[in-house]
């Protein structure tokens, strides 16, 4: 076992023992005990955030944003999708000093990579046959079952052993089936949907909802916190995408309703940027309302003040408010309110936003912006 992970973490309240692998491995255990428990909060914080006492473990050399652990291991990196969430997330990868093959099949998304020091390969055989881990960061779970299964898929041609993870935004049913099959064909499987949006994706510090065999999830460690800062190990194959299909119904609606609230505001005269510090410090406040205000001019990093240009696809944020709704049906809970989200996201895409961000409903619902953002 190559004991690489960096050593400097920080643990949450109520992550008082997790076990070290390496130490595990040492002593002859082969899992830590504790990864047969669901719900342990695995890794906080990124490698120059760690405590004092663990200081001493990391090498005073910057690589990207963080600094490099004495055990450090270069490895092959496989990444596939190189979108909005693949780019920065891939260049991570890269500046930690990680070989990093890219597939995507948009010429604009490879070259973008390329300028990252991504090496762009043409196809996910060529990617996959000798790395560590595959890092999976598609549209959704038809793309990422297209590229890890099948005779020309991932799992069919990275080594044994080696472990996929699938970033993406997928449903608990694909995310299950994936982990079956990757079982059978002798690789791993985690499940590691994530939350932060772009902006989380370039900062590194996305909220990452894993799923898997404890022994994947500790295996890709040392890769999942170059994108995360909150990383929890939810459950077994498809819990990732349980959460993650939870948290973005509640998103999707927050994001709705703030797309009408603003729209309103503005037609009762209110000034845009009085509102927005106003709600803030009020009950209406919530997570997309803050981050991606859908009016121009007030937040610097929302979509909606550089043309709405995604960001976060209208037609991403649609699939995700599906899969809530398909879930509410088959478990029998009323989901009304993310069926009225998905609905209006839907019509949105209708009139030819789908690949728009997100706040562009607030266009689709009559907000008033100049110049008029481009349709
Ligand atoms: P995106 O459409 O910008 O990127 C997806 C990339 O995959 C594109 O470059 C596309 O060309 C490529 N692709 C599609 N099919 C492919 C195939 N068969 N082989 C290789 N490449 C292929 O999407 P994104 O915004 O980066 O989102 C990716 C995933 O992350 C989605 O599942 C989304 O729901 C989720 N997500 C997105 C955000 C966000 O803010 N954008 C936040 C959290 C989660």
């Amino acid at each position: 076992m190559r004991c690489a992970r960096p050593s400097t973490r920080r643990y949450g309240s109520g992550a008082a023992s997790w076990t070290d692998p390496c130490a595990a491995a040492a002593t002859g255990l082969r899992r830590p005990a504790l990864l047969h428990t669901w719900s342990v909060l695995l890794v906080l914080g990124h490698s120059n955030s760690g405590s004092h006492d663990e200081a001493s473990d990391i090498e005073e050399q910057p690589v990207g944003d963080r600094r490099r652990p004495k055990e450090w291991v270069m490895s092959n990196v496989a990444w596939i999708g190189l979108g909005h969430m693949g780019i920065p997330m891939s260049k991570h990868f890269v500046d930690a000093g990680h070989e990093v093959r890219g597939v995507d099949i948009e010429e604009s998304a490879r070259a973008r990579a390329r300028e990252n020091g991504v090496e762009i390969v043409d196809s996910v055989r060529e990617a996959v046959h000798d790395v560590d881990v595959v890092c999976t960061m598609l549209p959704s779970g038809k793309q990422v079952t297209e590229v890890l299964t099948g005779p020309d898929g991932a799992f069919a041609h990275m080594p044994a052993g080696a472990v996929a993870v699938d970033f993406s935004t997928t449903g608990i049913e694909t995310a299950e089936a994936l982990g079956a099959q990757a079982r059978e064909q002798g690789v791993g499987f985690v499940d590691a949907p994530v939350s932060g949006g772009v902006i989380g994706a370039e900062k590194g510090d996305l909220a990452l909802m894993l799923g898997g065999d404890g022994e994947h999830v500790t295996a890709v460690e040392r890769f999942t916190k170059l994108v995360g800062e909150y990383i929890v190990h939810v459950g077994p194959s498809g819990r990732g995408q349980a959460m993650k299909v939870v948290n973005n119904a509640m998103m999707g609606v927050g994001m709705a309703v703030s797309c009408e609230a603003s729209v309103l505001a503005q037609r009762l005269g209110l000034d845009p940027q009085v509102f927005y510090d106003m709600v803030l410090r009020s009950s209406g406040d919530n997570w997309a309302f803050r981050n991606w205000f859908p009016l121009p001019g007030v937040v610097a990093t929302s979509p909606a003040s550089h043309g709405y240009e995604a960001g976060f696809m209208v037609d991403l944020v649609a699939k995700d408010l599906r899969l809530a709704v398909e879930l509410g049906t088959e478990h029998d809970v009323t989901m009304a309110t993310s069926q009225t989200a998905f609905e209006l996201f839907r019509r949105t895409s209708e009139a030819g936003a789908g690949t728009r961000d997100l706040t562009a409903l607030a266009l689709e619902l009559g907000a008033k912006v100049d110049p008029p953002a481009a349709g």
